[in-house]
This record gives C-alpha cells, structure tokens and sequence, in this order.
C-alpha cells in the first residue's frame, strides 16, 4: 500500500533509537565477554548514557507528534486515517509503537532514575549477601525494591492484580488470572511425575558426564551443534561468558555465548542449543522490519520456547541422539567410548531434585518456578512480608521437590532477578516450556518424517518450520494470538505434561493412567 510510506518519517527516528540501544548491547555483549574488569566503571556510564539517548528521543514531543497522526495518545485507538489507509500490518506496528510509548511515557523520569539506582545498589548488595550467605544483609534493599515496584504498578495500571501490570512488561496479554489454573495444573502433575521417577529402581549412570572432557574439544562440539541446528556463523557469533545469554545488534549480527566445565559435558553442550535456540529466533526476524517492533521478538515467553524446544524436545532426544552420540563418541573416545547409547541416553535425561534453579532438569525445572512465582505473587499482593522469604521458601522447596536448601546462598538468595526488580519475569520460563511443546507437537504433524530426518543429522526443516511460522512475524501478533495460528489451539499445559509423562515413563519404566 502505498499510503504505508506516510510511516516513514515514524519509522526513520524509530530506527535512530534503535541505533542508540544496539550500540548500548554492543557496550553490553562486549562487558560479558571481552572487558577488562578494570573497564567496569566507565562502561556502565557509557551505557546509561546511551540509554538515557535512547529514552529521551522515544518519549520526545517529536515522536509523540509522528505517532500522533496514526493513534490516539491518550487511549491507543487507531484514528480513522490509520484504520482506512494502513495495511493490517502496518496498523499492528502502530499499536505496537504506541504499546511501548505508552509505557515509557506512564513512568515519570525521576522515579524511574530512582528505581535504576535503586535496583544497581540492591544487585551490588545481593552479589555480596549471597557470597556471605546473609539474608538481613540484602533485606533492606529488597524491601526498598519491592516497595517501588508496587509505586509502578500504579503509575502503570492494572484492573485486576498489581501483578498483572509488571507480567506485561514481558509476557504482553498475560495474566494472574491466566497463570494461576495453568499452575494449578502443572503443580500436582509434576509433582507426582517427580515422585513415580524417584521410586523407580532405574538409577542413570551420572558420573557418565561428570569425566574429564577437554575445554577445547567441548566448544568445537558445540559450534559444531549450532552448525547442524541452522545458526549462521557469517551473521552470528559464539563466544564464553560466566552466564550464557543471547544478544542481537540486527538479525545480520547476532551474539550467543556458552561457557565450558572441564567435569561436565552437559553445561557447555546444553547452553549452545539453547542459546542457539534464542539465537534462530533473532536471526529469524525480518532484516527489513529492523529498527520497529515487527523486527522484535514478541516476549520472553516466545523466546524461551524457542531455546526450549532446542534444548529439550530436540536436544534431548532420543532421534537427535541417534545422530550425535557417534560423533560424541569419535570426539571423546575416552570418555564415550564403550558406552552404550541407552545408558548415555538415560544420563543425559536423569532426574534429580536440585536446590539450584539453573542446574535443574527439565521436570523439576517447572517446581522451581512455581516457588518463585508464588511467592512474588503473594509479595506484590501483600501477603507475605519481605522479611519471610527465607522461611517460605525453604518450605515452598520441601512441598514441591521433597528438599530443604541447606543455605539461603542455594535458596532465596540464587537468583539476580528480583534484585533489579524483575518481578513478573519468572513465569515466562514456564510459559516458554508450555510453549515450546505446543509448538513441537505441530512441528511433527506438518514436517514430514521430522525425526527421521533428525536422526539423521538433518535439523534445518525444524528451523526453517520455526522461521515461517515464529519467527519472521516479530511483534505482528501477540504471544496469544501466535500460539493460536501455529497450532490452532489456545495456550494449554496438556502438550507439555503428556510429553514429559511419557518420556519419563518410558526412561524410567511407569507408565501414568491418563486422568478421567
Ligand atoms: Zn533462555
């Protein structure tokens, strides 16, 4: 349509913006990998200074104005030019655009250089609360930090929860209301999942993948992974960082990292894929929408179905498997040698209740962010004190996974994320999971012999499926509304359980009655 071309002006500050944040993640990708850590400092000025660039120029008059002809600023509805002469499409990035304007612009500048100050000096405090495994020592700050982030769920909105206005931030559309039966679901069937695999008298040989695996061999096995999943290196790259995470400067130049254990064959392996996962998905979006929100990823939810579906329902495996665990053992003869398939293949799918979140299997993974859900929940809703976390966690952990944390370090304190303030954040990481089975179940159905062909070594049909269908919409659709038009179906946790009750069934030899 050619009247789309009215967007332009729109469009070309956009993408200045989008030039500011993705000089800032360079700044950001370059602090995790190659820094010296005498570059600490400056480099945190030197982002929140482009940062603060970035922030000023979205929320100026200017844009306001140029999003202005195509919206109503005060309510987000489409004004009659936009609804007549836009294509479907570009209506979608308005409403999107306006989405973002809309939450930058609710948040008045102070408090939100409060809350950025806050949050910095709270992480600073939990690093050293949790190395000296004291709770009091970060009570102070997280106090501080829950109490601002109750201040913006008021300057944000909300109808139901004040939690709901905090989950939008990165699950757009979801809700309290939404999360809470899925949960009810998941818990109890996991949780007796979790029980008929530790009465079973089948015990995974760990120590399997506890030898000695060379650093250097471990990154070629895992580049070589990220090859055969479709990851492009002329417009990627793979680097080591202390936390895995995934990066992009534009679909052309995108950025994971891993990290090698000499004693663990699973951590450097399990990290390529599943950042590779999130690393298609940015590859995947359209070069074209770059700079607007149709060239982002639509939530983390999504994303994390993408690195899910990679590291577990491929990864995983027993076909993907079928085609490694040869290569696997010409690479480390020593180790792999003489095993057999099944044995490896039990090892690398054993089930164990852990007290550390990341280090968890993919059935306990979903306990563990049931904890954490539930008690942000009850946090944000002012049920449960600041001051009783330790308490109700360590209680939350021996309901669901049957284990007690010996230290708040492997308890309350293991995680960053409510230091910074993200509340709301955890519960994409189940999403993710209910997701990704959603999304692999229709994989099987519309690629023909999917497995065979992986089996085969052959991964690219997976990815070029996940492209068409995920990737190269962006943010054209909400999380809701994708899920519906790739499997037809609304978000449910039946995919994800009838797919882990039947794995570990089979692995470790129960079978579970379907529910009447
Ligand atoms: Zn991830």
């Amino acid at each position: 349509m050619g009247s789309d071309a009215s967007l332009d002006s729109l469009k070309t500050k956009l993408l200045t913006i989008h030039h500011l944040k993705n000089a800032s993640a360079v700044l950001s990708w370059d602090q995790e990998t190659y820094m010296p850590s005498g570059g600490g400092p400056a480099r945190a000025e030197q982002i929140a200074t482009l940062q603060t660039l970035a922030h000023e120029a979205f929320i100026s008059p200017e844009t306001e104005k140029l999003l202005g002809t195509w919206v109503d600023i005060p309510t987000g509805q489409l004004l009659e030019k936009a609804r007549t002469t836009l294509a479907k499409s570009s209506q979608a990035l308005i409403k999107e655009i306006w989405r973002d304007f809309n939450h930058a612009s609710k948040l008045p500048s102070a408090f939100v250089n409060t809350l950025e100050r806050e949050c910095s000096l709270a992480q600073q405090v939990w690093t050293e609360a949790r190395k000296k495994n004291d709770f009091s020592l970060f009570l102070p700050n997280l106090r501080t930090v829950v109490t601002l982030k109750l201040e913006e769920t008021q300057y944000l909105g909300y109808s139901d929860s004040p939690y709901d206005a905090l989950l939008d931030e990165f699950e757009p559309g979801s809700t309290v209301e939404q999360l809470k039966p899925l949960v009810g679901t998941l818990r109890p069937r996991l949780v007796s999942l979790l029980q008929h695999v530790l009465n079973s008298s089948i015990k995974p040989k760990t120590s399997l993948l506890t030898q000695s695996f060379a650093h250097a061999a471990q990154l070629e096995f895992g580049e070589t992974v990220l090859r055969k999943m479709g990851y492009e290196f002329d417009r990627g790259r793979l680097d080591q960082s202390a936390h895995p995470f995934t990066t992009s400067f534009h679909p052309n130049d995108v950025r994971v990292t891993t990290r090698v254990f000499e004693q663990d064959f699973q951590s450097c392996l399990f990290s390529c894929i599943h950042e590779g996962g999130h690393g298609l998905y940015e590859q995947g979006l359209l070069p074209e929408h770059y700079g607007t929100p149709l060239g982002e990823a639509v939530s983390l939810g999504i994303h994390e179905s993408q690195s899910r579906l990679w590291e577990n329902a491929v990864g995983r495996s027993r076909p993907f498997w079928k085609h490694f665990f040869p290569l696997a053992q010409s690479v480390f003869p020593e180790q792999f040698g003489n095993t057999a398939f099944d044995e490896f293949y039990l090892a690398i799918n054993h089930v164990q209740p852990s007290l550390v979140r990341v280090e968890a299997d993919e059935l306990t993974y979903n306990l563990h962010i049931m904890v954490r859900f539930e008690i942000e929940l009850d946090l944000i809703e002012g049920r449960t004190r600041v001051e009783d976390l330790p308490e109700v966690w360590n209680q939350k952990m021996q309901d669901y996974l049957g284990i007690t944390p010996d230290r708040n370090t492997n308890g309350v304190l293991q995680d960053v994320h409510w230091s910074f303030g993200a509340f709301g954040y955890f519960p994409t990481y189940t999403l993710g999971n209910l997701y990704a089975s959603m999304f692999y179940e229709q994989a099987k159905q519309e690629i023909p012999n999917l497995e065979r062909g992986i089996a085969e070594g052959n991964l690219l049909p997976l990815k070029e499926w996940l492209n068409q269908k995920i990737h190269r919409w962006g943010r054209q659709y909400s999380p809701e509304e994708l899920v519906r038009r790739v499997t037809g179906q609304d978000l449910s946790p039946e995919p994800f359980l009838n797919y882990l009750e039947h794995k570990f069934g089979d692995l470790y030899d129960f079978s579970i009655k379907p529910e009447t």
